[in-house]
Formats: structure tokens, C-alpha cells, sequence
């Protein structure tokens, strides 16, 4: 899905990873038996059996950075490991250099710089044992060719990693929020819907949607213009941000069309909120060269459950609802029926 946190990104990187330990694990294993570090051979197998298993399950699992992590722990673990076997190749330290990559690349900034400090300095304690005990003194300038190399690659995977979460985080809200008003856009309301009745539905509580169209809209813009217009929108955006709750979601679905999710509000409720925005859209004033502008809007209210079980037909009510609003009068609330309008103004004194 468009908003979902689980990066296709990432999910590439790790099956890329896992396919790779995979082969790499087998070859070393052979290699490791024909050396004679059976036990080292018997890990390098079971890692590769794993990262199997892995790379089947990071195509689907919901669960990625769980499975990252856990993955990572154990590639580490053993490439440490690797790095304090006696014997081994020098070599083997160049793997260190791919610690920050992968790091950032699969675990994000925040978790790839801590992975990364820690076990940067677990291969720095296995490369000093290393080097006291069996490859030698270094020399001063091969010593600075491996940390500044090894500094840069850090460098450049922090940066790349912070700009590309930066980027995407743009290209998200770009996708998701109406540049006018500030309100989420078209395209999130299903995601936002399905997700508010799974919440509903395990709390047991109500949920309630209202449809709002401003009422003879395009007069508004022939009359006074579209600049004029466009603040209008955003003022009505701003009302309805300010009478929603926190667990309320505002969309604008459309040019002068507005819709409001209502989290744990039934019908009476949603139909109460909406009345109470109607009448301070109603009363409110947009200035322009001295002249005070009003609009009003028509508001369709309908529930989830009584009046659909899906957004579609949810919707459906909503908008026949909000036509029934604008052909018995506009500037109205309508909450029952498809084919009498019952003007919630004529119910207030009861509610
Ligand atoms: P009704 O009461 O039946 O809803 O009448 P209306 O005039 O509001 O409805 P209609 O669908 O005829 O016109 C909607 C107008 O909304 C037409 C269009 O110019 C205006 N509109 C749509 N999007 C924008 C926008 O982003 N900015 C401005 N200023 N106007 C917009
Ligand atoms: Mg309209
Ligand atoms: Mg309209």
C-alpha cells in the first residue's frame, strides 16, 4: 500500500542480503572444511539454511524490521566471530567495511548508526587482538588507509540514508496531504477508513463519516475570484480542523467538498458535530476589498453499520444524504433517509 511504513526498499535490500549469506555461507563452509575449522563449517551451514528461510520470508512478512534486526544480530554475531578466529586471513577484516551499508541501508539512520557504533567497535577490538597476537605491527600510513577508507563509507551511507529518509518523507506528504488546505487528500482516505474500523470494530465503538459541499461555490469565485476562493477553502479547512478531535480524520475529496471521518461518534453524535460546524462556517466572514463574504456549506451524515459496511456504500449515503441537504434548501444538516430531509435545525432543541 501507497502509506504503508514497510519500505519496498528495504524489503529488496534484505532478500538481496539473505540470497547473498546464503551462497556466501555455503562457500565458506566449504572452504572452512577443507581448512579444518569443522565448527566454524557446521555455523557457516546452519547460517545459510537461515538466510534461506529468510529470504523466503522477507518477501512477505508484515513484520520487516523485526526480521531485519533479528537477521542482522545474527550476521554480525558471526562475522565477529570470524574476525577472532585464529588463522583466518587478514582479509577477512574487509568485511568490516560493509557494516555501515548494510546497517543503514536495511535497519534506517537512527537504528544503522547505533548497529553500526557498536559493531564497528567489536571488529576494532578483534582487530587489535588480531594484530597483537599473530598479524603484526602496522604500519602508521596502512593504519590511516583503513580507518579513513573505512570513515568515508560510514560517512557516506549516514548521509545517504538521512537524505533518502528526508526525501521520501517529502514525497510522502506530497502524496498524501492537499496542498491548499493542509487536509489529507483523496488518496488516503481508503487507507485511513479500513484502518479506523479495524480500530472501531476491536474498541467496540461507533464511527461516522459527514460529506460537507459548499453551497453555491462557484458564485463565491465568479463573484470575488479565485484567490478569494482559494481562502475560503482554506478557512473552512481550518474549521473543520479545529472541530475535530484528535482521532478525527478531515479530508478534502474534492474542489469545494470536504469529508470527516468521526472515530467513536454515531449518528446522533456526527450528526451534533456537524450541525455545530455548519453554523460556525455559517457565521463566519471572509474579508475582501472592505466586504465581508459568508458561505455556507451542506452536510451529509451517515454511520458505519446502519448505513453501510463499506466505505463505498458508507460514501454512497453520505452523498445522497448531502444531496437531499442541497435540494431542500442547502445550508443544512441531513443525517436519515435518501428521500426526505429531515433538517437537523428543526431537531436541535431536543439534542
Ligand atoms: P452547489 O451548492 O450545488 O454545490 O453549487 P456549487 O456552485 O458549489 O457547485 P459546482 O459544482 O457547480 O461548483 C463548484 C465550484 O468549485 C466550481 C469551481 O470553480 C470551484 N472550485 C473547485 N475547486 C476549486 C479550487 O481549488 N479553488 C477555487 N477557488 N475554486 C474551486
Ligand atoms: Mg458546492
Ligand atoms: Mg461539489
Amino acid at each position: 500500500m501507497l502509506f504503508q511504513d514497510n519500505s519496498p526498499h528495504r524489503r529488496s535490500v534484505m532478500r538481496a542480503l539473505s540470497l547473498f549469506t546464503a551462497w556466501g555461507g555455503l562457500i565458506f563452509c566449504v572452504l572452512n572444511i577443507m581448512r579444518g575449522l569443522h565448527w566454524l563449517a557446521a555455523i557457516e551451514f546452519f547460517a545459510a539454511m537461515a538466510a534461506v528461510f529468510s529470504y523466503y520470508r522477507m518477501a512477505t512478512t508484515q513484520r520487516l524490521l523485526a526480521w531485519s534486526v533479528g537477521f542482522i544480530l545474527c550476521f554480525y554475531t558471526i562475522m565477529m566471530i570470524a574476525l577472532l578466529v585464529p588463522n583466518t586471513s587478514p582479509t577477512i577484516f574487509v568485511w568490516v567495511f560493509l557494516l555501515p551499508l548494510i546497517s543503514y541501508l536495511t535497519l534506517g539512520s537512527h537504528l544503522g548508526l547505533r548497529f553500526t557504533a557498536v559493531y564497528v567497535f567489536f571488529a576494532a577490538v578483534a582487530f587489535y587482538l588480531r594484530v597483537e597476537m599473530e598479524i603484526g605491527i602496522l604500519t602508521l600510513s596502512s593504519a590511516f588507509n583503513v580507518v579513513l577508507c573505512g570513515s568515508l563509507i560510514w560517512v557516506f551511507s549516514h548521509l545517504y540514508e538521512v537524505n533518502r529518509e528526508r526525501s521520501q518523507q517529502a514525497l510522502m506528504k506530497m502524496a498524501s496531504q492537499d496542498s491548499l488546505t493542509g487536509l489529507n487528500n483523496r488518496l488516503r482516505l481508503t487507507e485511513i477508513f479500513q484502518r479506523e474500523i479495524q480500530v472501531a470494530k476491536r474498541n467496540e465503538i461507533a464511527l461516522s463519516l459527514l460529506l460537507i459541499d459548499v453551497d453555491h461555490f462557484k458564485e463565491v469565485n465568479d463573484r470575488y475570484g479565485h484567490i478569494l476562493g482559494d481562502r475560503v477553502l482554506q478557512g473552512l479547512a481550518d474549521l473543520i480542523r479545529s472541530h475535530s478531535r484528535q482521532t478525527d480524520y478531515g479530508f478534502r475529496v474534492g474542489g469545494e467538498e470536504f469529508c470527516l471521518i468521526l472515530s467513536g461518534a454515531d449518528l446522533n453524535s456526527a450528526s451534533k458535530v456537524a450541525e455545530t460546524l455548519r453554523q460556525s462556517i455559517d457565521s463566519e466572514s471572509f474579508e475582501q476589498d472592505g466586504e465581508s463574504v459568508y458561505v455556507t456549506v451542506s452536510i451529509g451524515v451517515a454511520e458505519y453499520g446502519n448505513d453501510g459496511r463499506d466505505l463505498d456504500s458508507l460514501y454512497r449515503v453520505a452523498d445522497k444524504r448531502l444531496y437531499e441537504a442541497k435540494t431542500s434548501g442547502r445550508n443544512r444538516v441531513v443525517k436519515e433517509g435518501f428521500n426526505h430531509a429531515v433538517d437537523i435545525r428543526s431537531v436541535s432543541a431536543s439534542i
